[in-house]
């Protein structure tokens, strides 16, 4: 099965893919994460889109694409896919179904998690993750069991995102209204959009997901 996330910065989709990684093994590809990755390894691609990153804007159309492309590829077959942070403009979305089709692969479900603009603010700036593993927690709304402590892996070591700020955030979200949001009716002409309250709580919003993915 494979889904895409889609909500604006600090909607819940990687913290919901996280979950849905634990409970079905299903592979999350956050090309956030990979584009993180490849700045923190000074990759030409990292290169590139650092500057980009910090002030918020997306990066070209051609890279996110590419990279969403190799990770499909190193995935076992029959794995599903959840595409957390793409697509995120019309081009990408074009270019996921062709990357799909040229792989047999096809969208089941969009799952759009539908959030108040207000709250993000707080959500983003308060996000930290585990240095080690990559669980997401929040100062207020996901804390670890034991403070200081990761819950998956025990790491002490924990980070924040250069980008979680509120300057970037507004362009963020601006970002996704011009340019993410116009790609829904895409999907919804196929039948396939589920909305799914993302203001309820973390294990709410879970369970909303949940039964979508059930049928
Ligand atoms: P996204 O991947 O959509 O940018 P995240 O999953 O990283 O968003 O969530 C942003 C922050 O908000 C995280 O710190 C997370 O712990 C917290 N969060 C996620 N979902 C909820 C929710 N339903 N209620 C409150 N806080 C949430
Ligand atoms: P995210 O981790 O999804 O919040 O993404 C962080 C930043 O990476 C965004 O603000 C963009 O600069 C860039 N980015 C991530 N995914 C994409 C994408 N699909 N298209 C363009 N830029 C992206």
């Amino acid at each position: 099965m494979d889904i895409i996330l889609l909500g604006p910065p600090g909607a819940g989709k990687g913290t919901q893919a996280q979950r849905l990684v634990e409970a079905h093994g299903m592979r999350q590809l956050s090309t956030g994460d990979m584009l993180r990755a490849a700045v923190k390894a000074g990759t030409a691609v990292g290169l590139q889109a650092k500057a980009v990153m910090d002030r918020g804007e997306l990066v070209c159309d051609a890279i996110v694409s590419a990279l969403i492309g190799e990770e499909l590829d190193a995935m076992a077959a029959g794995q599903g896919a959840i595409f957390d942070g793409y697509p995120r403009t019309a081009a990408q979305a074009e270019s996921l179904d062709a990357i799909l089709s040229a792989r047999g692969r096809s969208l089941n479900h969009v799952i759009e998690l539908g959030v108040d603009e207000d709250a993000l603010v707080e959500r983003i700036c308060g996000r930290f993750t585990c240095a080690n593993c990559g669980k997401g927690y929040h100062d207020k709304f996901e804390q670890p069991k034991v403070a200081g402590t990761c819950d998956k892996c025990g790491s002490h070591e924990f980070k924040r995102r250069p980008d979680d700020n509120e300057d970037t955030v507004r362009t963020r979200m601006a970002e996704y209204r011009a340019k993410t949001a116009p790609i829904l009716p895409i999907y919804d002409a196929r039948g396939i959009v589920s909305r799914v309250d993302g203001m309820a709580d973390i294990d709410a919003v879970t369970a909303a997901i949940e039964q979508v993915i059930k049928g």
